[in-house]
Parts: C-alpha cells; sequence; structure tokens
C-alpha cells in the first residue's frame, strides 16, 4: 500500500508540475571537483539505478559531440576519436562500430532523450564514481590527476595529438570581419598563393584532411568538394574547398574574389587566418596585435545540431546565427574592434574548437550565443558565466540584454558550462529567450527583435572593453 501511495503521489506531482517533477531529489554532478550547474529543464535522474542524463548535458556540459536523429531515435556521442551509437530503447550500443550492453538503454521523457552517464563517461575514458547517500555522480578526467578542481581541462595543450593517422584534420571554418578562419586540429604550414582569371587565393594545407565531423557539418559531396557561402562580402563571392591530393592528403580552399586584393596570412596554435583587410605590401600585424579589442562571438549549436527547438518548431542554431551576425555586422564598423565568429554559417562546431578559436587569438573576451528551453511557462533572459574573472563581464552583457530584449529579466547566473568553463578570457553565455515559451519565440524571429538585441550587445561590448 504505501508503494502503490508513493506512484499516486508521483503520477500526480507529474501531472501538477511536469517540469518539476524531480527537482526534489536532484542528482549532483560533479566533474573534475567542480559541480555540473545542470539546466532546469535537463537534469539527471535516477532511473532503474542508473544515473540518466539528458543530451544537452552531455554537449553543453562535457563538451561531447552530440547528434539526435528523430527519425531514428539514434543518438551519436563523440569526443575525439570515440564515436557510440545509442537507440531509444534498445540495450545494444556501439562504440567505435563494435558492439557493447547497456544496462539501461536511452529513453525520451517529455520530449527529452536520456542517456547512462556512466556509461558515456567510461567510454570516454571518464572514472566514473557514485555516492548514494548524496546522489552526487564523480567524474575525473584520468589525465587530469586528482580531479580537486585545480587540474588542467582535458583539452588544454597537445593540439598536435589529436590526428588521424598522423594527419591534422580540419574541424571547421568561418569567414567575418573580411576574414577567413580555419580551425584544425594541429599546426600546419599552409601554402598560400594568389591566381588570377578570375582572380582568388589558393589555401593548401599540406598533410590535412577534414574531419569526420567537418564532412557532416559542411555537406561535402561524394568527391569531398564543398563551398562556404559568403554575403555582404564585395570583395568575395563565395570559398570552394575540396581534398585537392591524396599523396600527400592536401586541403585546398579557394576564395574567389571579384577582383585583384591583398591578403595576410596568420599561422598559429591550429587556427589559420587569411586576412582581406590587410594588403599585404608591408607585414601587418596579426588579429588584436594592432591595439585592437578581439572579440569571438559564437553561436551555438548548428548543422546536425539544432539546439532547442521552438513551441511553433523554429531552431535555436537559426536564431544564434542570425543573432551573431547582426553582431559582426555591427562590429566591422568599430575601428577598435576586431570581431570574430566561431562560424558563419550552418555547421557544427565542436566546443572544445570554439574554445581553441578564442584561446588561439588570445580573445580579450568571448560572447556565446543561445536561446532557451524549459517549461512552457519559463520565460525571460538569463546570462551565464563560469569564473569569477567572467563576473564583470556577465553583469554589463546582461543589463544590455535585458534592456534591448525588453523581455523579463531571468538575472545573472553561474554555471558549468564548456565554453565558459574552459576559456581562460572573461567569457559570457547569453539566453536570448525561451523558444518554448510561445511569447518569447514570436519575438526571438522578428527582425525589429534581433535588430535591438544586437544593438544591445554591442553596447554591452563597448561598455565592458571601455569603447567610447
Ligand atoms: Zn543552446
Amino acid at each position: 500500500m504505501k508503494k502503490f501511495g508513493f506512484l499516486v503521489l508521483l503520477f500526480v506531482f507529474g501531472l501538477v508540475f511536469p517540469g518539476y517533477s524531480h527537482a526534489a531529489t536532484d542528482t549532483k554532478i560533479i566533474l573534475d571537483g567542480k559541480e555540473i550547474v545542470q539546466p532546469s529543464d535537463a537534469k539527471a535522474e535516477n532511473i532503474n539505478s542508473s544515473v540518466m542524463v539528458p543530451i544537452r548535458v552531455i554537449s553543453e556540459s562535457l563538451g561531447y559531440g552530440v547528434d539526435w536523429q528523430q527519425k531514428t531515435s539514434t543518438v551519436t556521442i563523440s569526443k575525439d576519436n570515440t564515436a557510440m551509437q545509442m537507440i531509444v530503447g534498445q540495450k545494444t550500443a556501439t562504440v567505435n562500430g563494435s558492439n557493447v550492453n547497456l544496462d539501461v538503454p536511452p529513453l525520451v521523457k517529455n520530449g527529452t532523450t536520456l542517456v547512462p552517464l556512466r556509461f558515456v563517461g567510461e567510454q570516454m575514458g571518464l572514472k566514473v564514481g557514485w555516492n548514494n547517500t548524496t546522489k552526487t555522480v564523480t567524474l575525473v578526467t584520468q589525465n587530469s590527476g586528482s580531479g580537486n578542481g585545480t587540474t588542467t581541462p582535458p583539452n588544454s595543450g597537445n593540439n598536435s595529438g589529436d590526428t588521424q593517422e598522423g594527419l591534422v584534420l580540419v574541424n571547421g571554418i568561418s569567414f567575418s570581419d573580411n576574414r577567413f578562419l580555419i580551425a584544425t586540429s594541429g599546426d600546419t604550414k599552409p601554402n598560400v598563393f594568389t591566381m588570377t582569371g578570375p582572380d582568388r587565393i589558393v589555401i593548401d594545407l599540406p598533410n590535412t584532411a577534414f574531419a569526420d565531423s567537418f564532412s557532416q557539418g559542411q555537406a561535402l559531396d561524394s568527391n569531398q568538394n564543398g563551398q562556404l557561402v559568403v554575403n555582404g562580402y564585395p570583395d568575395v563571392s563565395k570559398i570552394r574547398y575540396s581534398l585537392y591530393s591524396n599523396t600527400p592528403s592536401t586541403v585546398r580552399f579557394v576564395i574567389d574574389l571579384s577582383g585583384s586584393k591583398g591578403y595576410d596570412v596568420q599561422n598559429d596554435s591550429g587556427l589559420v587566418i587569411v586576412d582581406l583587410n590587410k594588403e599585404g605590401a608591408t607585414p601587418q600585424p596579426p588579429v588584436g596585435n594592432n591595439g585592437k579589442k578581439v572579440v569571438v562571438v559564437d553561436a551555438g549549436h548548428g548543422d546536425q545540431d539544432p539546439g532547442a527547438i521552438g513551441v511553433t518548431g523554429k531552431r535555436e542554431k537559426d536564431f544564434n546565427l542570425a543573432m551573431a551576425l547582426k553582431v559582426e555586422a555591427l562590429l566591422k564598423k568599430e575601428s577598435n574592434i576586431d570581431v570574430v565568429l566561431t562560424r558563419s554559417d550552418d555547421t557544427f562546431l565542436a566546443l572544445k574548437e570554439r574554445v581553441r578559436i578564442a584561446e588561439s587569438l588570445k580573445a580579450d573576451i568571448f560572447i556565446s550565443i543561445h536561446a532557451n528551453s524549459g517549461p512552457a511557462a519559463a520565460n525571460g533572459v538569463e546570462t551565464f558565466y563560469s569564473r569569477a574573472t567572467s563576473q564583470a563581464l556577465a553583469k554589463v552583457m546582461h543589463k544590455h540584454l535585458l534592456q534591448s530584449s525588453g523581455l523579463k529579466d531571468r538575472g545573472v547566473k553561474t554555471a558549468s558550462l564548456h565554453v565558459t568553463r574552459e576559456t581562460t578570457m572573461p567569457a559570457v553565455l547569453l539566453e536570448g529567450g525561451f523558444l518554448s515559451n510561445k511569447s518569447d519565440e514570436a519575438a526571438l524571429f522578428t527582425e525589429s527583435f534581433q535588430n535591438s538585441v544586437a544593438k544591445g550587445i554591442v553596447a554591452g561590448i563597448k561598455e565592458y572593453l571601455g569603447i567610447k
């Protein structure tokens, strides 16, 4: 009877507070000594003695690549050289193509896909512990030592070790502020030259290949050719790329120009930048070294990772990109600011690549743009940061986000999110409203809202950097 009563209570509680049904028994997750702050709509829960976490926690807090295919109910989780596939309700998973048995298969609850945390963590090389009294999962990165919170982040250093068969991998590309940026897994020696009839700049990267995530994100055709569409730049019509040669493996990028154009090449820590702002006659200082402040704007999610899905089906990744492009357009006009976008089209970039871009550029600030999701009634804007050195930026950015959006104030909060945690410069993640809320979603996809918030974000950046 007692058990039956508990079930009834759970049932009623679940009906009345669908979004908060497990709030009373929160499961904590500690990664390398720091608690992961779980999104209010995406918390871990204990099911059949297994801690199950929403895939959003895997992507946003642990920083692994996550791909969810609704049609086949298949979730793919990837990091470095490990990729695992799990299917909702099926007890057999595959890890790098080999079958592995699961104690508890993935499941869908209230529209959220949950996966077993211990299995995912252990397959990714984490040490996983469980304290039943405090309902706490501890995750320790194996190569990070004692896990007391002072250890190095798992993705710091050793960039060149991240290769496939000795090749450096192309992870992502972006075009912003008249600069073409190529993010690679390690150092390369680019060969850059011009060709005429029509005018173009050719960038060959010897001993490189496309990363699997790049091939998926950038829609390479069967001959490994693809194209980045560039809008709003009169000098550049498009950027093409291909696996130019197999012996040795060489990736070629071609910037198609409207006429002859000077350029400058920077190459540092897995980041190649071809800068068309510089007329190449005299050597030019790299991004930011001309006394300008470097601002990295990161549009969350992309391609196969749509982020939150709105009440009418609108996708977070589209909002994030539209906002980033609007912010870029405004910052281009600022003579004291260099802006770099982590992605400038609908492509996917792993969280650690977004961090690497900001770190390689020694950016002054990092702004990640997202939209939120939660219970239908939840609405408003919030600003997240992870490290104390980001608090001042968070406060300034939130003030402007709030004013320019006109939405409800949910405040400045701390959360252990990959991009704000692993970066070393002041970094914030802006949540510009709830796609799961009818009126927020309607506002977020209007030109007037986006233009206003883009202005607000730029005003915040300028205020923080002390630029008039
Ligand atoms: Zn997001």
